[in-house]
């Protein structure tokens, strides 16, 4: 097993990872920047490590000053949690050079699916289903509406590198292309300084199903189910749920030994997840895979009553998988909310300040709170804004959700503004009950909603 863990991270996400290292007998390593000296995830490791100033792109994401900290305190591995450094092919490399353990999959891993038009191309060739569409490397305006014509509109165009839904257009009709194509390229640049394009059938009213999957050294690979991540506002995840509601058996499996078979085409090892549209007719595409721990990975541990992290942790020392398939049970349903500072009526806009109180609901085997803040800490303006991720469990899905609405009433929030009722007004919806879910479900019910 490994002896002393760096954690490359802040927030609910380093706490999370802390507890289970320690759990496992692991000592742990915190990094933090000016911003953080105060922060939780602090408290919680075994030793400390000021990485710079507040900005992350002078501390969180300095390559240099993450390894200068591993050696300094002598930490045999990494865990760069998600976001920042976990799927940068550069920060494992020079992990590898280090001799330092990088918890997540190897350097080419990452790089195969760091672009969604490589990936695909690698998917398709693995017998992966894809969504029609172009992923080439010509890259005129002229090639992209050609195909497109092809593809027949509506049609996404996506950055190739891009994430977090940024870099991506609908466009309704040969008319708008010109127009979607230069403001997609222009936002992909901004954010992912590379403004390749690929373009994608845009589907109606699809799901987004994805499968955790995890891969070891020897070979073995295998999928934890998985979560209906279809709530969605902008094309980020709002509310998720394991398992996927009505998803036949045979659709799960197909899925999921699909998910498997995308993960070993790309030698993975360790933790990923599979991103699906799942169409209303049961047919799935694949859409990228995720080279990491994902923000919602605790909805897969409440149904299989697995800790996902003490996986990773013990397939990153050598060891094989911890079960093999036909040993992986699916246990009741679980919610995940994230609870966000942001504004819903100022356009979602971070909320940030002093969280002067904050009441949270009591936490059992039933109901979980990730968190990186207590009471009277603060919300800074430099990093993500949110403020916990709730989970709840139950034997079905109506007694988890009527649990996740009541924890949601229980919580109190002052000294930034929440989402908080915005989620409970999500939960309550009667088609969200009814389990109608659709990625455009906050767009379509909008006038309920805020
Ligand atoms: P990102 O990496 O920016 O998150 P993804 O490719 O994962 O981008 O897509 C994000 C979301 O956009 C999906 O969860 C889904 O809601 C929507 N989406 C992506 N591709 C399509 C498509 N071809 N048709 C309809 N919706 C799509």
């Amino acid at each position: 097993m490994l002896q002393k863990l760096l954690i490359a991270n802040r927030g609910e996400i380093a706490c999370r990872i802390i507890r289970t290292a320690r759990a496992l007998g692991i000592r742990t390593v915190a990094v933090y920047s000016d911003a953080d000296r105060q922060s939780q995830h602090v408290k919680l490791a075994d030793e400390s490590i000021h990485i710079g100033p507040a900005p992350s792109a002078e501390s969180y994401l300095v390559i240099d000053k993450i390894i200068a900290a591993a050696k300094t305190t002598g930490a045999d591995a990494i865990h760069p949690g998600y976001g920042f450094l976990s799927e940068n092919e550069d920060f494992a490399d020079a992990c590898a050079s280090n001799n330092i353990i990088f918890v997540g999959p190897p350097t080419s891993a990452i790089a195969a699916m760091g672009s969604k038009s490589a990936a695909k191309a690698i998917m398709s060739d693995a017998g992966v289903p894809l969504v029609p569409g172009y992923h080439g490397t010509e890259q005129s305006e002229e090639k992209l509406l050609e195909e497109s014509r092809k593809i027949g509109f509506p049609v996404l165009l996506k950055a190739a590198y891009g994430g977090g839904g940024k870099g991506m257009r609908v466009v309704e009709s040969e008319r708008h292309f010109h127009d979607a194509l230069q403001s997609a390229k222009r936002e992909a640049q901004a954010s992912f300084s590379n403004d390749k394009m690929l373009v994608e059938k845009y589907l109606g009213n699809p799901r987004h199903v994805e499968i955790q999957v995890f891969c070891d050294e020897h070979g073995n690979g295998v999928y934890l189910a998985e979560r209906d991540c279809s709530v969605q506002r902008r094309h980020q995840k709002v509310v998720e749920e394991a398992p996927a509601p009505s998803l036949s058996t045979s659709t799960r499996t197909a899925m999921g030994e699909a998910a498997v078979r995308a993960a070993q085409a790309i030698d993975y090892v360790g933790a990923g997840t599979v991103e699906f549209l799942l169409d209303t007719d049961n047919k799935f595409y694949f859409m990228e895979m995720n080279t990491r721990l994902q923000v919602e990975h605790p909805v897969t541990e409440m149904i299989t009553g697995q800790d996902l992290v003490a996986w990773q942790l013990t397939i990153a020392s050598g060891e094989p998988l911890p079960l093999a398939q036909d040993q992986i049970e699916v246990n009741g349903h679980s919610f995940e909310a994230r609870i966000y500072a942001e504004d819903p009526a100022n356009e979602f806009l971070p909320s940030t300040g002093t969280l002067h109180v904050l009441r949270t609901p009591e936490t059992s085997s039933a109901l979980r709170i990730d968190s990186g803040v207590i009471e009277g800490d603060e919300v800074s303006a430099y990093y993500d804004p949110m403020v916990a991720k709730l989970i709840v469990w139950g034997e079905n899905r109506t007694v988890a959700l009527r649990r996740l609405i009541q924890a949601l009433n229980d919580y109190r929030i002052a000294g930034v503004r929440t989402n908080i009722d915005f989620l409970r007004r999500i939960a309550s919806h009667p088609q969200f009950q009814r389990a109608e879910l659709t990625t455009r479900f906050i767009e379509k019910y909008e006038q309920d909603l805020f």
